[in-house]
């Protein structure tokens, strides 16, 4: 789950917030592959006898009992594990768009297709924002900085000068003209400070922050011909203390197209009810609780509960803004399934919540039971947090994402396979799949 957004994605969800994962080493073949046996064989024959054992089961309590899920079905958290290790530690952070995603993906279609699935990886594109802009002293690494929103991108190297802040006399005794001027933020609006120095003959404007922090530039309706990035406060000190030196900047931003894709598992000729989870994860970490362990989850559940009409979904590019499932649901009349299940973070049980449609939820809990036994209940995100059910809600289709609720590691490098905790990724696998297995019976009785 995130807390934040990236700007794109603000735009498009102002009050949603999403979860996620991330990852980075070469790739495992499949698991699949790795422990090809019998069991792994036969999951197809073996779920068919699961569901109508189950069903028959739940017949035989009477009409107005409700159905019976036996809640130590036939999933088994050790594939789910090695699933988790595979896409957390083998692979590791899964950013949207970039090699280690589609990595994922292929794995993931691998893994369906070996379960009897048909499977398709269903690619997308998203225009997002970027901004790699930096300044580097020397020979030492560069740090970070934000185009300045109007001011022209580029790299320059120069000698770098104080202009105070920029205001005409300062930056005229500072004999800017070939050079790189630092100027402290304040005094006046970005966008004189830079009209200032470019019409001195400066090659490009560094302003820094009067305070610790990065902050975000704008020159409104103007624009400017020379390079200009915001820096945060932090570095006032070693900026100045590079006066007279030789210094880079570089201005790279903007907008950039992300290609990024779904994997698209399915059985029987229409979908009728969905599975789903996000596999991306953040840059900064490995996405093992968000969403390793949902994804692979999912793929459990995909194994044990193979019918006619089932459609297993991992989606790309969740973190960034849901690209995903809004592209599958953009692509496909996922409105006349029947309903979708989400699983977003099923490693680490903190306040384990059904999220979305109540009718689906109540449905949910009826089969699983609301007693003290089982924590799951019915919930909301915080402000700012979202999931890939919002995208199916979207459509008309009623929709959930089951999770086991916060993590302060998501988003993080800390956010591992050793932090997830089996224990409860087995009662949110156990869990899930119940609440699966009993809204696979009510197929077709609408
Ligand atoms: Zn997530």
């Amino acid at each position: 789950m995130t807390t934040t957004l990236p700007f794109a994605a603000r735009m498009l969800f102002a009050s949603t917030l999403t979860f996620l994962a991330a990852c980075s080493a070469p790739a495992s073949p499949p698991l699949v592959a790795a422990t090809a046996s019998a069991t792994a064989q036969v999951t197809a024959a073996d779920a068919t006898r699961a569901s109508s054992t189950g069903a028959r089961s739940a017949s035989s309590t009477g009409a107005n009992a409700p159905p019976t899920v036996p809640l130590d079905g036939p999933v088994d958290v050790d594939r789910v594990l090695a699933h988790l290790k595979v896409l957390s530690v083998d692979i590791g952070s899964r950013p949207a768009g970039s090699e280690p995603e589609r990595r994922a993906a292929q794995y993931i279609a691998d893994v369906l297709k070996a379960q009897g699935y048909t499977t398709t990886i269903e690619t997308f594109t998203y225009p997002a924002r970027f901004d790699d802009s930096s300044v580097t002293i020397g020979s030492e690494t560069p740090f970070k900085g934000a185009l300045i929103d109007g001011a022209a991108t580029g790299k320059v190297t120069a000698t770098l000068v104080d202009g105070g802040t920029g205001l005409p006399e300062q930056v005229a005794a500072a004999r800017v003209q070939g050079n790189i001027v630092l100027m402290r933020r304040g005094g006046l609006p970005f966008a004189q400070k830079i009209a200032n120095a470019q019409d001195a003959g400066a090659l490009a404007v560094i302003i820094v922050n009067n305070e610790a922090g990065p902050f975000h530039g704008t020159l409104g309706q103007q624009r400017a011909s020379i390079p200009a990035i915001a820096i945060d406060g932090a570095r006032a000190d070693r900026l100045r203390a590079a006066l007279g030196q030789s210094v880079t900047v570089e201005a790279a931003g903007g907008t950039r197209t992300v290609t990024s894709q779904n994997v698209v598992g399915q059985r029987g000729s229409t979908c009728r009810a969905y599975i789903g989870a996000h596999y991306d994860s953040v840059a900064e970490g490995p996405g093992a609780n968000d969403n390793a362990s949902g994804t692979a989850s999912m793929l459990e559940m995909a194994r044990v509960r193979g019918t006619d009409g089932l459609c297993a979904l991992a989606f790309g590019s969740e973190e960034t803004g849901l690209h995903g499932s809004q592209a599958f649901v953009a692509a496909h009349l996922a409105g006349t399934a029947q309903f979708m299940l989400n699983f977003d973070m099923m490693g680490r049980i903190d306040d384990a919540i059904i999220v979305g449609d109540g009718g689906l939820t109540q449905s949910i809990l009826g089969i699983i039971g609301r007693g003290s036994d089982q924590p799951l209940r019915a919930g909301t995100f915080p402000p700012f947090a979202s999931s890939d059910h919002v995208s199916f809600a979207s459509v008309g289709l009623p929709a959930v994402t089951i999770t086991s609720g916060n993590d302060p590691a998501i988003h993080t490098a800390r956010d591992t396979y050793e932090a997830v905790r089996p224990a409860d990724l087995k009662t949110m696998l156990t869990l899930g799949d119940a609440a699966l297995a009993g809204m696979l019976k009510t197929l077709g009785r609408r």
